[in-house]
């Protein structure tokens, strides 16, 4: 049984970045308007994430590291709306699997917090503790009892890149959370909170990338599309900024990327490719991600119609821009 919660919880925790990711999700997921993530090491020795959000309390601490433990889903509908992983209620069990994790929280109803460290999900204490309301994790030694698991870990500053990028696409999601993010005591990333989507992609990609761009909103029928778009000329030379969300996940997506660009097609350009921060509210159901779970390409029930929300969303912001 520990060898198949061992390979269950590999699949879920592939590297610090898809820690971060859970967790920062779960503070999310927690009403947090203030997140911060502390990394050292690429995240490999130290992962630490506070966050201000509704806090774990007493009897729900240990309930929440069992596996197929979640407070998200209580019925089937929840669980046919619910367009993620797929690997929900799994993850503090696979990070606590692979890792030594430390947990300190304190819910609005309890005026003491709690304390509980969990290694190689073996518990090794539980005990009252002073805190905030909120939620801090830390999570050491990263597959310290998988070694096999360290071969595939890379350099950490490609650990450490890769927790950025995860950072700044959920930051540019949520413009309405603070997010911080400290890479071996260097302050990385700030972005203010409770701003609109152009402040924070100011705040994460920066003054030149912000300038080029344009707002974008659109709507069809009961789905639709809203974000921001370069101005042709501030095209750049590849995809790497084609971002896309779907109900605020970061998503890749070939036929979103294919009606961007053919929306731009006779638009005079200086770099060759378009770039975007848009946001695509459509029905959960008619998003199938069942691809694998760790990974983010999407297909759609009907790709027709997700093409056509992009193109006409983003041909309509370009002949606005025009006029
Ligand atoms: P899931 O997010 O799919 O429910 P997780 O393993 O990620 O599963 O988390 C298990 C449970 O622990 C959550 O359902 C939630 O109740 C609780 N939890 C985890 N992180 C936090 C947090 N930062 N703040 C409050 N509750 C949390
Ligand atoms: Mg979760």
């Amino acid at each position: 049984r520990h060898v198949a919660e061992l390979i269950a919880a590999g699949e879920v925790v592939e590297r610090p970045a898809s820690i971060v990711k859970e967790v920062v999700e779960n503070a999310i997921d927690a009403g947090a308007t203030a997140i911060t993530v502390e990394i050292k090491n690429g995240g490999m020795t130290f992962i630490r994430v506070t966050d201000n959000g509704s806090g774990i309390c007493r009897d729900d601490v240990k309930i929440a590291f069992l596996s197929h433990a979640t407070s998200k889903i209580r019925t089937e509908e929840d669980l046919d709306g619910i367009m993620t992983m797929g690997f929900r209620g799994e993850a503090l069990a696979s990070i606590a699997a692979v890792s030594k994790v430390e947990l300190l929280t304190r819910c609005e109803e309890e005026l003491e917090g709690t304390r509980f460290v969990i290694e190689g999900s073996a518990e090794q204490e539980i005990s009252p503790a002073g805190c905030p309301k909120g939620t801090t994790i830390i999570v050491r030694d990263l597959f310290y009892n998988t070694p096999a698991r360290l071969k595939f870990i890379k350099k950490d500053t490609s650990e450490a890149n890769a927790v950025a990028g995860v950072l700044d696409k959920i930051a540019v999601s949520y413009p309405e959370v603070s997010f911080k993010f400290i890479r071996d005591g260097v302050l990385k990333l700030n972005t203010p909170g409770d701003c609109d989507l152009l402040s924070a992609v100011y705040a994460v990609y920066g003054k030149n990338f912000a300038k080029g761009l344009t707002k974008l909103q659109y709507n069809s029928g009961l789905i639709s599309i809203h974000g921001l778009i370069t101005k042709p000329e501030y095209s750049r030379a590849n995809r790497s900024m084609q971002n896309f969300f779907i109900n605020k996940r970061f998503v890749k997506s070939r036929t979103c990327a294919a009606a961007l660009e053919e929306a731009y097609k006779g638009a005079i350009m200086i770099g060759k490719f378009p770039a975007c921060i848009l946001n695509l509210t459509i029905e959960p159901h008619t998003v199938d991600v069942n691809v694998h779970p760790a990974k983010i390409e999407v297909r759609f029930e009907n790709e027709k119609t997700i093409f056509d929300l992009v193109y006409f969303g983003v041909k309509n912001a370009l002949s606005t821009l025009k006029a």
